[in-house]
């Protein structure tokens, strides 16, 4: 069986989105908008129905994620979200409209009520890194705390930028309170180690997949895309996905959560009807799909 059939299964849904408007002071990652994500990945047979992703989940930055904070209702920006909140399909294509917000130390996000109220979905993740909260278990209990919160759908990127302190963390009790909450937990493609990485990111991740595996926390699988390189290199990436010569982070990292023990069926954005119907549910009946 080639790579592409198998890996296949695992895809649909072109999750964890950025575009212009998550750009901010001294953070300028994005240079696409919703239009240039579907006319270029349209037109190289990355998005439609015979591709190997059928529809787009955007997930701009709620604030500046260098220094987050809660986001003025009345300002230009939260308008401009508001607004392209309201795109549904572009050229064909289904989009889903959500955001991705960050995690305070007081444990709360810095998303609005009226934005949740109007977004898709909402991912939490950790910006700017732990400092701001204390270290060990607490960051655990950090993000436990997170699941509790109505307005959070999926955990973003849990495992990075605490990959060094990873092992000595109990993690089943984060995918339990997942699960109990109906949270997902996002397993993020662009930070997966490739294979020239170092050990120390490398083994972690491993690890971490594994205790994954053993669940029940449904997952998400997204790819953090911001820019014309990273849109490069995922057209490079599947067009040599049979090509074991040739680094591939994608390959690497589907090839990891294979071999983890993590099947397709635990992913929840692939068919674009399963993920409507998750989306649909209210977050306390999300339940497991173990
Ligand atoms: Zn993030
Ligand atoms: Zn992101």
């Amino acid at each position: 069986m080639s790579n592409e059939a198998w890996m296949r299964e695992y895809l649909g849904g072109l999750a964890h989105v950025h575009t212009r408007l998550s750009n901010y002071h001294g953070h300028h990652e994005s240079d696409q908008s919703v239009q240039s994500y579907v006319a270029w990945l349209h037109e190289h047979d990355l998005l439609g129905p015979q591709a190997p992703w059928q529809y787009l989940v955007i997930t701009n930055h709620t604030a500046n994620p260098v220094r987050p904070w809660r986001l003025s209702l009345r300002g230009w920006r939260s308008r401009q979200l508001k607004h392209q909140a309201l795109q549904a399909t572009v050229d064909g294509i289904r989009v889903w409209q959500g955001f991705e917000c960050s995690l305070l130390p007081n444990g709360h996000t810095d998303i609005p009520d009226t934005m949740h109220a109007r977004a898709a979905v909402v991912v939490a993740s950790v910006h700017g890194g732990w400092s701001n909260f204390s270290d060990g278990p607490s960051r655990l209990a950090t993000l436990e705390q997170a699941c509790n919160l109505l307005e959070v759908d999926i955990l973003g990127h849990p495992l990075r930028g605490i990959e060094a302190v990873a092992s000595d963390l109990n993690w089943e009790l984060l995918w339990r309170r997942a699960t109990a909450t109906g949270t997902a937990i996002e397993i993020n493609v662009n930070s997966f180690p490739g294979a020239t990485e170092p050990e120390w990111r490398q083994t972690p991740w491993h690890q971490w997949l594994k205790s994954l595996a053993h669940g029940p926390a449904q997952l998400w699988l997204g790819f953090d895309l911001h820019n014309q390189v990273q849109l490069e290199r995922l057209r490079a990436n599947w067009q040599s996905i049979d090509n074991p010569d040739e680094p591939n982070q994608l390959r690497d990292c589907l090839l990891a959560l294979r071999s983890a023990g993590i099947r397709p069926e635990r992913i929840i954005n692939r068919q674009v009807n399963d993920w409507q119907a998750w989306l649909d549910q209210p977050k306390g009946d999300r339940g497991s799909k173990l």
